[in-house]
């Protein structure tokens, strides 16, 4: 986050701040909406608790994103900046509940990168990464065709009619072969 953003985001909390004191003040005009402004505008208190971000989600990750200053970050980590300051370098921020566009500020712990792995696999939300056909999701590799593997149904022996089929089929290629010789032999 830039200075300039954190400058705002002071600032935005000083207004608040004198607005819940009882202050009148007059609405800022020809500004941008503060980082404070779209995280509230942009998410919803659901039953657990959690404060869901209703913005763009990556949907690989899974985690609400933001633009800020002109670069993606995650809302959960900006969030976190606007209640504790800036991330130290390196660290992750966490999710005690598990709801990964979830921004409210309690769910939210730092962490190391170790820590959050740690946690993962505690929980059980880690997914295998590796492994055949994991990890590429346009794969023509269906659910059906791994599981056809496994149990080996596509390593079975051709039938007999299939074998049949093909003989016959390599019986007439070598009689093509052998006419178009012969036509061949006796061209003058
Ligand atoms: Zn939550």
């Amino acid at each position: 986050m830039s200075t300039k953003e954190q400058h705002r985001i002071k600032n935005a909390k000083r207004r608040a701040e004198r607005i819940a004191a009882g202050e009148h003040i007059k609405p800022q005009r020809h500004t941008r909406e503060t980082l404070i402004e779209t995280l509230a505008r942009r998410s919803i208190r659901d039953a657990n608790g959690c404060l869901l971000w209703t913005g763009y989600v990556d949907k690989r990750t899974g985690y609400g994103v933001i633009g800020i200053a002109r670069q993606l970050t995650k809302v959960h980590r900006a969030a976190w900046e606007l209640a504790n300051g800036p991330i130290p370098k390196g660290m992750s921020v966490c999710h005690h509940c598990d709801v990964r566009n979830c921004i409210e500020p309690t769910h939210l712990w730092l962490g190391t990168y170790a820590d959050n792995n740690r946690d993962m696999f505690a929980k059980g939300r880690h997914r295998s990464m590796g492994g055949w056909n994991k990890g590429i999701p346009h794969s023509t590799v269906t659910k059906a065709k791994i599981a056809a593997k496994a149990t080996g149904r596509l390593h079975q022996p051709h039938t007999a009619e299939a074998r049949e089929k093909m003989s016959q089929a390599r019986a007439a290629w070598w009689k093509r072969r052998k006419e178009k010789e012969a036509q061949w032999l006796k061209q003058p």
